[in-house]
């Protein structure tokens, strides 16, 4: 047997938390190796953020060319290839794992091809299309999530679909059932239907994009109800009936039961860890609800072996993953100064029409904290370049607290929203008050003036309106 190749750290799994660890930790010098059994770039990369970022893009493209009448042109004869808008989705996927690659090699980073296991203390073996043992004393898990399967609702690839599915539609369908309304379900029913398709959602809580603020799920089930798509929450699925290119489903909501018929279903009731097949019994790596419980430098119960991103847990995120891989590496690397990572400080955005994005606490969970606190709240309605853009429908919400003016939470709906968060990302990061919230200076005309005219408002100060 060939003698185990040693390394400073292992990382399992290519995804945006695995490959930007094994970057970070090249940076930092250590002799780094990642193994993959995919797709470098993980599911972000390849079957996740960026091919439906793109895919929504098309959609978004779709839904201004019907509208072309308001900006005051005119086209007749509008229509879309689907294979081409899904080709185009999947070359962008190609292209950016392509440079993951690059980068990768750049950084001196030994990429293996292949499905790894802890076979030992500080030892991995990988099987597949590499046959190899790895020692390092540093291990980082980064194996990531898959699709959750909801027993009787099994995705089959035809007519059930999961995101992978969802993210390759061989045709339109005409009527398409989303069950789940977390981020990944709306953004496909919001894919859906701006393309044209007759969208139902079903959620089981009592309201859509349940980790939301209460008030910006609203708006944006307002929203996405005027847009022609059917919500009903508070529901349950029933007996699911399959056709030759259909299905038919029995729904309870409200007390009522409906039966209908859609061409297809996307399943999207969340995601499990990939903890399988890792050797992790008697490691002293604790595994919750699929989950690997880590703490705030991303160490396990084991020592030396450390988990990132999806599988160690909420929120789902790639920017998560990534964030928790640098830490998590700078720690091992005994670099000065470092935090634990704060959870509350995440963003999280969802790219439906309109866009949604979010930071910090929600105005109940703030609440629920004993927070006495001052809100604060603006609408797109109020602001010149929301109005000039053909965007007046959005809002921005504040959360702050009242004897403090520490920003708890921020919470917006509309137009471009995902690009404008980090705004307040970056106030909380530096712990910034209201004070600072509202002395700081915005360009005119942008849609960001939102953020301070609803900092100004929870203080009885806002401008416009
Ligand atoms: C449809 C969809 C849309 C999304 N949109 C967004 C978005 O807009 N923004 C956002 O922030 N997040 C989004 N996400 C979530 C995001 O994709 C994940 O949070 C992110 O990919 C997690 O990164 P990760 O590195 O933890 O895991 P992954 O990206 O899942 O990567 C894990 C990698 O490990 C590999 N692997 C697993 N087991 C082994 C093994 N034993 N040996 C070797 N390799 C292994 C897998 O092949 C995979 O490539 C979306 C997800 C989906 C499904």
């Amino acid at each position: 047997m060939p003698e185990a190749e040693s390394h400073d750290l292992i990382i399992i799994g290519g995804g945006p938390g695995g490959y930007v660890a094994a970057i970070r930790a090249a940076q930092l010098g250590l002799k780094t190796a990642l193994i993959e059994r995919e797709h470098l770039g993980g599911i972000c990369l390849n079957w996740g953020c960026i091919p439906t970022k793109t895919l929504l893009r098309s959609s978004e493209i779709n839904h201004l060319l019907h509208h072309l009448g308001e900006f005051g042109f005119a086209a007749d004869n509008i229509r879309y290839d689907l294979e081409k808008v899904v080709k185009r989705s999947r070359a962008v996927a190609r292209q950016m794992q392509s440079g993951v690659g690059f980068l990768l090699k750049k950084n001196k980073v030994t990429v293996y091809d292949g499905q790894a296991r802890l076979a030992a203390k500080q030892t991995i073996t990988i099987t597949g299309k590499t046959n190899k043992t790895l020692t390092a004393p540093h291990i980082i898990l980064a194996t990531g999530a898959r699709a959750r399967q909801l027993a009787g609702l099994e995705t089959d690839g035809k007519l059930i679909w999961s995101y992978r599915e969802a993210m390759v539609p061989p045709a339109m369908p005409k009527s398409l059932l989303v069950v789940g309304s977390g981020a990944i379900g709306i953004e496909f029913a919001s894919f859906f239907q701006n393309m044209g398709a007759q969208v139902t959602v079903v959620e089981v809580l009592d309201r859509i994009l349940p980790v939301e603020d209460a008030e910006i799920s609203a708006f944006v089930r307002k929203a996405l109800e005027k847009q022609g798509m059917r919500i009903l929450t508070g529901a349950k699925l029933g007996a699911i009936g399959k056709g030759a290119d259909n299905v038919t489903v029995t729904l309870e909501a409200a007390g009522k039961a409906e039966t209908i018929t859609v061409d297809r279903i996307i399943s999207a009731v969340g995601i499990v860890g990939n903890t399988e097949d890792l050797g992790l019994e008697g490691t002293g790596v604790v595994v919750e609800k699929t989950h690997v419980q880590i703490d705030g430098f991303c160490r396990t119960g084991a020592p030396g072996v450390y988990a990132i991103g999806d599988l160690a847990g909420p929120p789902w995120l790639a920017h998560k993953a990534s964030h928790e891989g640098v830490l998590c590496v700078e720690s091992i690397a005994g670099l000065p100064g470092l935090h634990p990572i704060d959870w509350t400080n995440i963003p999280g955005c969802t790219y439906c029409r309109p866009q949604v994005a979010s930071v910090g606490l929600t105005e109940a969970r703030a609440r629920e904290r004993g927070h006495d606190i001052k809100v604060g709240r603006f609408p797109f309605i109020g602001n010149g370049k929301a109005v000039a853009m053909g965007e007046p429908e959005g809002m921005v919400k504040v959360v702050f607290d009242a004897p403090t003016g520490a920003l708890l939470g921020a919470h917006m709906a509309g137009a471009e929203v995902t690009e404008m968060i980090q705004g307040y990302v970056i106030a909380r990061t530096l712990e910034s008050t209201e004070a600072e919230l509202i002395h700081a200076v915005f360009p005119h005309p942008t849609v960001s003036e939102t953020m301070h005219e609803a900092v100004l408002a929870a203080y009885g100060r806002t401008i416009h309106f």
